[in-house]
């Protein structure tokens, strides 16, 4: 006799629950990823902590998703627990000393909006990143010559016992798109910023708009995509390698290496992850053989892709 795996688990006496086998692809901004075994998006502090601690006390491992804009997920899922934080938007401004403090799930784009509106500088660079705080945080998103670390104060973040610990710059080892937070199992839960407030309303806007209005004229932003796929290998640009090797259009299924910016793949409709994950693999070999040089993904890869076909 075969026993029937639970759809779900409630947690706080059924205050929310922990449900089994959700599709991850309308989480992430490809539109690809298969089942998390367990899933939850909590809706505040006291939820996720539960779920952390559900977790830790099965064993399973942790994965956080903001808003899945820098992932690639298998088409077989993954294991554990998945957490993802969109719903958690906090925000407190505290003018006297210039610091905002976010909750991780807040989207980046909207609160460029909200400072550009209350005249405060220092997050205009940000306007195009279409991912939540926390992920930015762990990323070091950057564009436009600006990126987190130049106005990250601190971050608090959950441990998978439970523990809460708060993390200073320096703790963060911060480089271009890399932090100490990358591949670990802490939460991040929210974070501070110095910005400048009290600024001229009609300057950051200016500066916002012209940001947004220069990446919708070059980047593919209406199709699913992770972004820039590679990082670049300075100095020299992925864009620019994979446009000069005539792989701009290449397409493997439903996945293209963009028409409009090289180093952006795009699913024109009905990719899989293992297209995308297959023409990954075939840019960073054509680059190899043409260039010399290695490409290396940017974007977090999640799961097994084990003879992906
Ligand atoms: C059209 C487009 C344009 C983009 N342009 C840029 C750009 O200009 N500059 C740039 O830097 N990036 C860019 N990106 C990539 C992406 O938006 C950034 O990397 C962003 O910071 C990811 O945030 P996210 O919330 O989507 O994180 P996810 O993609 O959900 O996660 C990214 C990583 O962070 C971890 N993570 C997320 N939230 C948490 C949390 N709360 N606690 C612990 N770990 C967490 C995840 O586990 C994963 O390892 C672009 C993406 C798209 C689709």
């Amino acid at each position: 006799m075969t026993v029937a795996q639970p759809t779900f688990v409630p947690l706080l006496n059924g205050d929310c629950q922990i449900d089994a086998q959700v599709s991850l692809s309308e989480y992430t901004t490809y539109r690809v990823g298969g089942p998390a075994q367990w899933f939850i998006a909590p809706h505040s502090l006291e939820h996720l902590q539960a779920a952390v601690a559900w977790a830790y006390q099965e064993g399973f491992p942790l994965t956080v998703l903001g808003a899945g804009s820098n992932l690639l997920i298998s088409d077989r899922g993954l294991p554990g627990l998945v957490i993802v934080t969109r719903h958690l938007r906090d925000q407190s401004f505290d003018e006297a000393s210039g610091q905002i403090t976010v909750a991780a799930g807040k989207p980046v784009p909207r609160l460029c909006g909200q400072l550009a509106k209350q005249g405060w500088a220092g997050f205009e660079w940000a306007v195009g990143v279409p991912g939540t705080v926390g992920g930015a945080v762990v990323m070091n998103a950057g564009a436009h010559g600006g990126d987190i670390s130049d106005s990250f104060v601190s971050t608090k973040v959950l441990q998978p016992d439970g523990n809460i610990q708060t993390f200073y710059k320096d703790d963060l080892n911060y480089g271009y798109r890399s932090s100490s937070l990358q591949g670990t199992q802490l939460v991040v839960l929210q974070a501070t910023f110095a910005l400048q407030p009290g600024q001229p309303i009609a300057a950051i806007q200016a500066l916002t708009d012209s940001h947004l209005n220069h990446r919708l004229e070059t980047q593919p932003y209406d199709m699913p995509s992770c972004g820039s796929v590679f990082r670049n290998p300075l100095p020299q640009k992925s864009g620019q390698l994979i446009e000069q090797s005539g792989l701009k259009g290449f397409q493997i299924g439903g996945a293209q290496v963009s028409e409009k910016h090289a180093n952006f793949i795009v699913n024109r409709g009905g990719a899989t992850a293992s297209d995308i994950y297959n023409l990954i693999f075939h840019v960073q070999k054509t680059i190899a053989e043409r260039w010399g040089v290695t490409l290396h993904p940017e974007v977090k890869i999640l799961g097994d892709f084990e003879n992906a076909a």
